[in-house]
């Protein structure tokens, strides 16, 4: 029998803009990662893995990401780096971007990686040798929590997991994740292997699965409830829309609705009471444009059909009670007010734009220069941004624009 009263929190750390930007084929632009950070911190999420704070290209993002949250832009929700568990990746790492207060540094645990990507250069135990001194490295430098990744988790012996993870506790860690990076468990054998290593560890597990198997949700669920019956804390890594390397990650919005609504979680597992489930409509909406890609249409909460009744007996049902049919209202995620579409004049501002028109945008949006310097600025600034993701700026972005000028000049610098 399983004592609740025992039962700890559960955390969400969505990591789209790593995971997810790396993926094949899908790709986001600076200033979109920067917008997709600004709604996940609206939305109440842990913690965001922002991006690879040793590549070139990510560095001027990263840093003005930090100043955004310096500002207050980005509220409460950690901005943490991802690299490898090994010392040049964390010493980078600070030389890069000397503000990051959160990482998360990662190194492949199973032995048919450590054979077949190390090829004898490393054993096991160069293995926890690099992990245990990138963590301390990283701890000197500053950073003010650190997670400690098990690449390919799920197929790495438990009792070597339970070793790595005391030595992450041991030296100063914060959380052990969890990677099923080939999406091979299952939600029984996730539960029970997380159990054994929270139990012996009594240290906070991250889950981060993957979608191989059509089960990414059901398994870090299940394994969150592992750890949080174990009496420790558990954190839930999600993408926006499930994007991610091959098949997927788990789906945050699904994630948040399994442990809102399925019978076994609902009344059992305390989700973070900061997180916004009012907000999914807004970021998927989001991912799915500035990614160019559409949410499928049985998309769980936000797809187009997620509240569509029409055979017979279905919209019969829903009429006379829309609890027939629906286990959540369309209003839980988000999905509010009808969206309107212009479909006559209609004045844009963007890369080949002007003031007059510039103006009109603004003005719209309610946000007016009386000062035509800085107008100007600004138009240059939303010429730059609108060659940047090249596609229509969206109303949030025009507006995140005028409101952080010196920040966006930063995300939009990048020097080969
Ligand atoms: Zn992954």
């Amino acid at each position: 029998m399983v004592k609740y009263q025992t039962v700890k929190n559960i955390f969400l750390i969505d990591v789209t803009n790593r995971d997810g930007v790396q993926t094949s084929r899908i790709l986001l632009s600076k200033l979109a990662k920067t917008m997709m950070n600004v709604y996940l911190d609206e939305m109440g999420l842990f913690q965001s893995e922002i991006g690879f704070p040793t590549l070139k290209h990510e560095v001027n993002y990263i840093n003005a990401n930090l100043e955004l949250a310096k500002k207050g832009v980005i509220g409460k929700m950690h901005l943490e780096g991802w690299c490898r568990a090994v010392k040049e990746d964390v010493e980078l790492t600070f030389r890069n971007c000397p503000d990051i207060r959160h990482l998360n540094i990662s190194i492949s645990t199973s032995d048919i990686m450590i054979q077949g990507k190390f090829q004898g250069r490393k054993t096991w135990d160069d293995v926890l040798k690099s992990a245990v001194d990138s963590l301390k490295l990283a701890k000197y430098m500053g950073a003010e929590t650190v997670g400690l990744n098990a690449e390919d988790a799920s197929r790495t012996d438990v009792g070597k997991l339970i070793e790595f993870s005391l030595a992450a506790k041991e030296n100063g860690a914060d959380r052990f994740r969890y990677c099923d990076t080939l999406g091979a468990d299952d939600p029984i054998t996730i539960y029970q292997r997380i159990k054994k290593i929270a139990e012996a560890t009594k240290f906070p597990v991250e889950m981060h699965c993957h979608n191989d198997l059509g089960m990414a949700e059901a398994v870090s669920v299940s394994g969150a409830q592992g750890a949080v019956e174990s009496g420790v804390d558990a954190y839930i890594n999600t993408t926006v829309n499930g994007f991610g390397e091959r098949a997927g990650n788990c789906d945050l919005v699904s994630t948040i609705l399994a442990l809102k609504y399925s019978h076994g979680f609902a009344e059992r597992v305390h989700l973070d009471e900061r997180v916004d489930l009012k907000k999914s409509w807004k970021v998927a909406r989001y991912a799915s444009y500035a990614f160019g890609i559409p949410i499928p249409i049985c998309q769980a909460g936000v797809g187009a059909n997620a509240f569509a009744h029409e055979s017979g007996i279905h919209a019969d049902g829903a009429l006379k009670d829309r609890r027939n049919y629906e286990l959540y209202d369309p209003e839980d995620v988000g999905r509010v007010e009808p969206e309107l579409l212009d479909t006559g004049r209609i004045i844009t501002t963007g890369e080949y734009g002007g003031l007059k028109g510039f103006r009109h945008v603004y003005d719209k949006l309610g946000i007016h220069f009386t000062d035509d310097k800085e107008a100007r600025k600004t138009l240059d600034l939303v010429q730059y941004a609108n060659l940047h993701n090249q596609k229509p700026l969206t109303d949030d972005e025009l507006k995140f624009i005028a409101e952080n000028p010196e920040i966006v000049c930063k995300i939009l610098t990048v020097t080969p």
